[in-house]
């Protein structure tokens, strides 16, 4: 096939605006383009050579791109860019260098699309030393063959520009007419497409074996599924009469969405967007390995920063740091991380994708050995509105963002690729934004484990309540302490120390260790969030719940100068809450 037959179509899909037409133009190439090609044709019209998650782009910058267009039709990169400034758009521009070109071999050999392709290819996967020059040549190689139309294609192909607007949908839409009969094939299609993120592998299939090929689609080991999505309720009552009266709610852990593929001992983690991002967890990949039962997987979690002291869950803002290509082994020490499983879409050989969600659910309990850092996201199945409430406020309580409700309807399949109803998630205005520090009074201790045998995991801290003249806790913190700190404060505590809770002190939670309300510390956190747990203004917001400040952090300062009455009140705290509400609106 020639590649002119591939950039006579992208002209005259370029000059329309009508979606329909844009398809049946599009339909007209595919049936044109033999089984062995077609899959390569549909990549580059949307302008790549693979798909997105295999991670090899052509990437070639202007520069290069200039030079090649000035080897190839003898005109200096100067005139060239000159020219650029005028169209603004090199591929334009490489079109009228082509037609004014002086050294016009003889008879140029007509560029077929396989050979352009394996080129293109070639340039893609250069590296290293000399991989510029190599670069280069190719093109120009190319553009000494191509006619002025094809040269503007294979420019704006190289440098990322060629904008058809063609989207997925619509590639999707073109093969069920050229292959399945008609548009109602679509749904078929898209399932196989949403199942491999493979448009190519797709269009392959169902050019060969029609679309009985689409409908015994299989997800594969390797290629990532477009992920299931979830839509959104505010309230615990809408969402359960949604579900049919029952759900399974799940805590929504504040993290990144990770979709990680086990074969042959060898584990592969794709993000949201389904980029590669193996090389930044190498963490995650050993935890995996560890955990997985089973030879080849495709499960779903959640990663979370979490402290490495205490184990808590961190901000999502800190697993940000772990986002880089440089210094992984560093951010890994210093950002370790949790992951939290809610989802298994194949398991040595059997693909769960249509099963039900409890049944899958059922599956990835059975394929995970759970440890510290590896587990199954907590969840319970209800169908009480005020449990679900509780629930959710747990949830926030532990520093997630709220819940995931999913159904557990028998076609509660796994959805991939769309945002629906069987996945609801519950988020609302519940939490503020902590800005200013606050001093606290240490009620109480957790024993540390671990790194922390010896001395105190956290410390229970709670607000003064004037007018009942009594200390409510607020919050559990065991980060931000020095090892001296650590060291020192069993020693430093020691005169505050009683065998029982102090009767001025209300708390929900029991302390290992309880204190008279005497030392006061200084704490900086990040939200003031409703919880189920903390006794602080119970009530005053709403019935049941006190607030809680998530992610507290020791500044360092241990506020020698206050009485435990002179702390932060609940009644600050309150005006805090209420001062910074976020809303919620995505
Ligand atoms: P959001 O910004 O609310 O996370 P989103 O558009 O990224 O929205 P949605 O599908 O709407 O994603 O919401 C579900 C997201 O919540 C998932 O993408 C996943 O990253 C995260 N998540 C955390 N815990 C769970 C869980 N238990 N089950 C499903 N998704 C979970």
């Amino acid at each position: 096939m020639r590649y002119s037959h591939i950039a006579n179509a992208y002209e005259k899909i370029e000059a329309t605006t009508k979606r329909l037409e844009m398809t049946s133009l599009l339909v007209d190439l595919l049936r044109q383009t033999s089984e062995e090609l077609i899959g390569k044709v549909v990549y580059l019209t949307q302008g790549k050579l693979y798909p997105d998650f295999v991670g090899i782009e052509i990437g070639i910058a202007e520069k290069l791109a200039i030079r090649a267009v000035s080897r190839a039709t003898g005109y200096n990169e100067r005139e060239i860019k000159a020219d650029v400034a005028l169209t603004g758009d090199l591929g334009v521009s490489t079109e009228r260098f082509l037609k004014k070109k002086t050294q016009k071999a003889f008879f140029p050999e007509p560029l077929d699309v396989a050979g352009l392709y394996s080129d293109l290819d070639s340039m893609a996967k250069a590296t290293g030393s000399g991989s510029i020059e190599l670069k280069t040549r190719l093109l120009a190689g190319l553009l000494a063959r191509a006619s002025p139309q094809e040269g503007k294609y294979i420019i704006r192909t190289v440098t990322g520009s060629l904008r058809l607007g063609m989207a997925d949908m619509t590639v999707l839409d073109a093969l069920a007419v050229a292959f399945g009969g008609g548009k109602d094939a679509r749904r078929y299609l898209e399932r196989a497409y949403n199942i491999s993120s493979d448009l190519g592998r797709v269009a392959t299939a169902v050019a060969k074996q029609g679309i009985e090929a689409a409908k015994m689609f299989e997800v594969s080991v390797g290629e990532p599924l477009r992920p299931m999505q979830a839509e959104r309720l505010s309230s615990p009552a809408e969402i359960l009469e949604k579900l049919g009266g029952r759900c399974m709610a799940e805590f929504k852990y504040d993290g990144e969405r990770i979709q990680a593929h086990k074969r042959k001992g060898q584990i592969t983690l794709f993000s949201r967007r389904l980029e590669n991002i193996t090389d930044q967890y190498p963490d995650a990949c050993r935890m995996l390995v560890r955990s997985v039962q089973a030879e080849e997987v495709i499960v779903e979690a959640e990663c979370v920063a979490v402290d490495a002291d205490t184990e808590e869950m961190r901000p999502f803002q800190e697993l940000m740091h772990r986002r880089r290509k440089y210094g992984i082994k560093e951010a890994m020490e210093e950002y370790p991380i949790a992951l939290f499983l809610f989802d298994a879409l194949y398991i040595d050989g059997s693909d769960l994708t249509l099963k039900p969600y409890l049944v899958r659910r059922g599956r990835l309990e059975k394929v995970i050995e759970q440890d510290g850092r590896v587990r199954i996201a907590q969840s319970i199945l209800t169908s009480d509105p005020e449990e679900l409430e509780q629930f959710f406020e747990n949830a926030v309580e532990t520093g997630c963002e709220g819940l995931v409700c999913k159904s557990v309807a028998k076609d509660a399949v796994y959805h991939a690729g769309t945002r629906g109803w069987l996945w609801i998630k519950y988020k609302r205005d519940y939490k503020s934004d902590l800005t200013d520090s606050v001093d606290l009074v240490v009620v109480g201790a957790f024993h540390g484990r671990g790194k922390r045998a010896g001395t105190y995991g956290a410390l229970l801290l709670a607000a003064y309540a004037p007018e009942q003249d009594i200390f409510q806790t607020v919050t559990k913190c065991g980060t931000g302490f020095t090892d001296e700190d650590l060291r020192d404060l069993p020693e430093k505590m020691k005169a505050h120390h009683i065998p029982h809770r102090h009767p001025r002190v209300h708390s929900k939670l029991k302390a290992d260790v309880w204190f008279k309300p005497e030392v006061v510390i200084e704490i900086r956190g990040a939200e003031i969030t409703l919880s189920p747990i903390h006794l602080c203004a119970e009530d005053i917001i709403r019935a049941g719940s006190g607030l809680a400040i998530r992610f507290p952090r020791f500044t360092g300062n241990y506020r020698l100068d206050k009485a435990a009455e002179d702390a932060t009140s609940a009644e600050q705290i309150v005006g805090m809450y209420r001062s910074r509400l976020k809303k919620l609106g995505s």
